[in-house]
């Protein structure tokens, strides 16, 4: 655990600069607007470690696999998410020296992310042979028109002497990735262009032996300072620099504005139409004051918090934590484009690759779905309508019908080079059968399910019912060889998870065939003998079962084994994942992610208290949650059980995840699919939302820390405030109809 920034409602500030927590802070201090985001690396020189990563939703690279010894089935690439060209860029010279803060000497540090805003800002005194200038930086990648960054840079010398100003603004095509797998460059420069105040760079990504598509990107730059343009130098092959330069006396300040327009061939078709489309949105916004895009911004902002926002009196911490992961959450996906989707490491990292895994249906979805537009989620559920081909080909790649939904990717090929998971981590299918149930049940919207959900479905259907293989001696239905979400046990048999979910997603499609239109079923073209078959693994699947421990078994093996708490294991041993050999970790009893409690979460009100309590208390002992996936999933079943302390520690550990670096990797990026976490907990853990036969329920509980918590949630067409004090809990209709709500078991009306 590591906090570097100090704990305040609405920022997240540090007044502390250590380069060894550079890539932590540029982590914790990312932005996003859903089309782009970035870390928060500086702007200007610095010559010290830090990960500079800008990235374009949608715009990867096939990076081919890089194994030692290639088996067949092995996704030939792994697909990653192309570090942008750089178009913050800047060098600031005090006479004639770029500032560096690895090398200068600095006082006054502030960097502050206003997470209410949407707002970056860094300022310090630095320092340079007898100058002493004041530096600050903004920056926002605007809501409001998602194609423009804006910076603002203002100087002012605060020391005796005059001082010589220079400030380079340019945009840098030369970026490479640093998870390259062959250490290769994913941009090929094709034009640049500079005039004295603005410029641009036009940049393709390199071909690729996989028929995956190029991308190209256009950049444009547009510079408003008081300082004075130099003359037009001959841009270089793949960067743009605009030179301004001024004399400062003593108390005077210079500022440049640098607005950059960034477009992609994702949304234009020829190259022509893209740079006239970069001209024409650099022109529309230079027609605006800087004031006005922030305000622009900041008022999209405002209207989400409206809807979205969480308020905890009595815990500071807890109150940062889980504003700063909707911020985030935000940052990465509002919805606004289908084709995209909610990487688990955002625009924050390159790890992960910013593709998209099961995280979006299991742990995204249920967050979307109450705080955002029902429009939001479904075009989550038509992203992987829309992949159907890939799944195909990823099923027929393991030799098996139907429709096998990738475990990563970008366009529904499966691009993960670690066979077990690729071959192995199946459940992915059912939990995106899963979260179309949880929209339907969720919004009441059935045309999605009775349309293109009910072809997802049929499909994941028909792999289900060609993996699964019937065993004469036991006369039932099992699913060998798979890893279940616990990721540190592989090619186990009959999962438990893995079976409910194929044994759920058969029974739910064969419900749902009943209710598609004629037409529509035609078109799914599932025979009596198919349903026939479907309906026979329903009646006879496998689930692993413990009669004496009353719990599901995790896997057949699992009982077999050491089994030791992980209270027994060494604090130093901790996180095992980074401390024990991999062989180790497959050994032993601990399991990384709630696996029979995920399972146990999803379909909650199926099964009895004595079953929850049994499984939780089984589970928890052997449980290291070294996925950040894990411990919100514990926290509500902890809730549900009423152990509240429980509950509350492990909603702290998911809301400050990044925060306080619980698991240790922060540096690579934030945990943004994880980020859903703190919602899930106080939503259904606190307070208990289920929805049941299209009604909400509630049975909220107050943590004892807390002296209140509030939030507000969006169920079909009406905004909810639910209130929770010392005492007791209240609701009210913010907007839409009235609508009739359960709390603690009782019917209470709501109306404005
Ligand atoms: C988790 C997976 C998850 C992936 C991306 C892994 O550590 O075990 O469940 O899909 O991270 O978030």
């Amino acid at each position: 655990m590591k906090r570097t920034f100090e704990v305040t409602p609405w920022n997240i500030v540090t007044h502390d600069f250590k380069p060894e927590d550079k890539r932590l802070q540029e982590s914790m201090t990312s932005l996003g607007n859903g089309y782009m985001g970035m870390r928060g690396f500086f702007e200007e020189d610095y010559s010290g470690d830090t990960l500079n990563g800008i990235y374009l939703g949608g715009v990867w690279y096939p990076d081919k696999t890089r194994v030692g010894w290639w088996k067949n089935g092995y996704p030939d690439y792994f697909g990653k998410v192309v570090n942008a060209v750089n178009f913050i860029k800047m060098h600031i010279k005090i006479n004639g020296e770029a500032i560096d803060l690895a090398k200068d000497q600095f006082s006054d540090f502030e960097l502050n992310l206003d997470i209410k805003k949407a707002l970056l800002t860094r300022s310090f005194t630095v320092t340079k042979g007898d100058a002493k200038v004041a530096v600050e930086f903004v920056r926002f990648l605007s809501v409001a028109q998602p194609e423009l960054s804006v910076q603002r840079v203002r100087v002012q010398n605060v020391g005796s002497n005059k001082v010589d100003l220079v400030i380079d603004s340019a945009i840098d095509g030369d970026v490479k990735n640093e998870g390259a797998n062959y250490d290769e460059r994913f941009w090929e420069v094709l034009s640049t262009e500079q005039g004295t105040d603005s410029g641009n760079v036009l940049a393709k990504t390199t071909p690729n032996p996989f028929g995956t598509p190029r991308f190209t990107s256009g950049m444009e730059m547009r510079n408003v300072t008081d300082l004075t343009a130099d003359k037009v130098a001959q841009p270089s092959e793949k960067e743009v620099v605009n030179e301004f330069t001024g004399v400062l006396a003593p108390n005077e300040s210079a500022q440049l504005e640098k607005r950059v327009i960034i477009v992609t061939s994702r949304d234009y078709d020829t190259q022509a139409a893209l740079t006239d489309a970069m001209h024409q949105l650099s022109d529309k916004v230079a027609g605006q004051s800087y004031d006005e895009l922030l305000e622009a911004h900041e008022q999209v902002w405002a209207d989400r918090w409206n809807k979205s926002d969480i308020v905890i009196d009595g815990d500071t911490e807890a109150q940062q934590g889980i504003r700063f992961n909707l911020f985030e959450l935000f940052s990465t996906y509002y919805g606004e484009d289908s084709r995209l989707n909610i990487g688990p490491k955002g625009f924050t990292g390159e790890k992960y690759g910013g593709a998209t895994y099961w995280d979006t249906e299991a742990f995204a979805v249920p967050v979307y779905l109450g705080i955002t537009d029902p429009k939001v989620t479904r075009n989550l559920l038509m992203y992987r309508y829309k992949q159907l081909d890939g799944a195909y080909h990823n099923a027929k790649q393991q030799g098996l019908k139907g429709a096998l939904f990738p475990m990563v990717t970008f366009d529904g090929i499966e691009c993960h080079n670690e066979w077990e998971i690729t071959f192995e981590e199946i459940h992915r299918n059912g939990d995106i059968a899963f979260a179309i149930y949880n929209y339907t049940r969720y919004t009441g919207d059935t045309s999605y399910v009775l349309n293109e959900g009910s072809k997802v479905l049929t499909e994941i259907s028909r792999f289900w019912a060609d993996r699964v293989h019937y065993s004469q001696r036991n006369k039932n239905y099992m699913i060998h060889g798979v890893t279940g979400p616990d990721e540190y046990e592989n090619n186990v048999d009959n999962n438990w998870y893995t079976n409910i979910l194929a044994q759920w997603t058969l029974k739910y499609t064969l419900q749902i065939l009943k209710e598609v239109s004629p037409e529509q079923a035609k078109k799914l073209n599932v025979s009596e003998d198919e349903k026939k078959h479907w309906q026979d693994i329903v009646d006879n699947m496998y689930l692993p079962y413990d009669k004496d421990l009353n719990i599901f078994v995790q896997h057949d093996g699992f009982l077999d084994k050491d089994l030791k708490p992980v209270s027994e294991i060494p604090a130093d041993q901790l996180p095992l994942n980074q401390n024990w050999s991999w062989d180790k970790i497959l050994r032993s009893p601990y399991i990384k992610q709630g696996d029979v409690l995920q399972g146990i979460w999803d379909f909650i009100d199926d099964f009895t208290p004595e079953q929850k309590k049994s499984n939780f208390d089984f589970y928890e002992q052997y449980t290291v949650h070294e996925s950040s996936l894990s411990p919100a999933i514990y926290s509500v079943l902890a809730a549900d059980l009423h152990y509240e302390e429980k509950a509350v520690e492990l909603y702290e550990r998911t809301a400050r995840l990044d925060l306080d670096n619980y698991n240790n990797d922060t540096v690579d990026g934030l945990h943004i699919t994880a980020m859903t976490g703190g919602w899930i907990a106080v939503v259904q853990g606190f307070a208990g939302m289920r929805v049941r036969d299209g009604k909400l329920h509630y049975a909220p509980f107050l943590p004892k820390k807390w002296s209140h918590y509030s939030f507000r949630q969006v169920f079909r067409d009406r905004l909810i405030e639910v209130d929770v004090d010392q005492d007791g809990s209240h609701f009210k209709l913010i907007d839409g109809e009235p609508i009739t709500i359960d709390v603690a078991g009782k019917p209470v009306e709501l109306s404005k």
